[in-house]
């Protein structure tokens, strides 16, 4: 009996790289909007330790924010890769990179020898 995971199938991992990109976009979008309501309490009346409290999340929120944001900007490199029929291609030998690798690291180009040989020359 094969206890393998059942393998994920180039269409699977579009459908999921969608999804993923939604869920980002999603999340993009409530951080936003609890980055303005931060904004409307820190222009209001309050004081001074309110003000130095709200200050240090609007910096959490700018950090997680960013994070989102870079996040949504490869899942639609990959979902662009993915279209074009490139995703799972290695840029430098072409060999396939491997789904479950992808499943993790959809924004991959490189599969792992080409990526630790990258790696090591860095
Ligand atoms: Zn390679």
């Amino acid at each position: 009996m094969t206890a393998m995971a059942e393998e994920l199938t180039m269409d699977g991992l579009g459908r999921l790289l969608q999804q993923r990109y939604d869920e980002a976009a999603e999340h993009i979008r409530l951080e936003s909007q609890v980055r303005s309501e931060l904004n409307v309490a820190q222009q209001g009346p309050g004081d001074i330790a309110d003000a130095g409290s709200l200050a240090s999340e609007s910096a959490q929120h700018d950090l997680v924010s960013a994070a989102l944001h870079e996040q949504l900007h490869r899942l639609e490199a990959a979902l662009v890769r993915w279209q074009a029929g490139t995703l799972g291609t290695c840029e430098t030998c072409d060999g396939r990179i491997p789904v479950g690798r992808l499943e993790i690291m959809p924004w991959a180009t490189q599969c792992v020898p080409c990526q630790s040989a990258a790696d090591r020359g860095r």
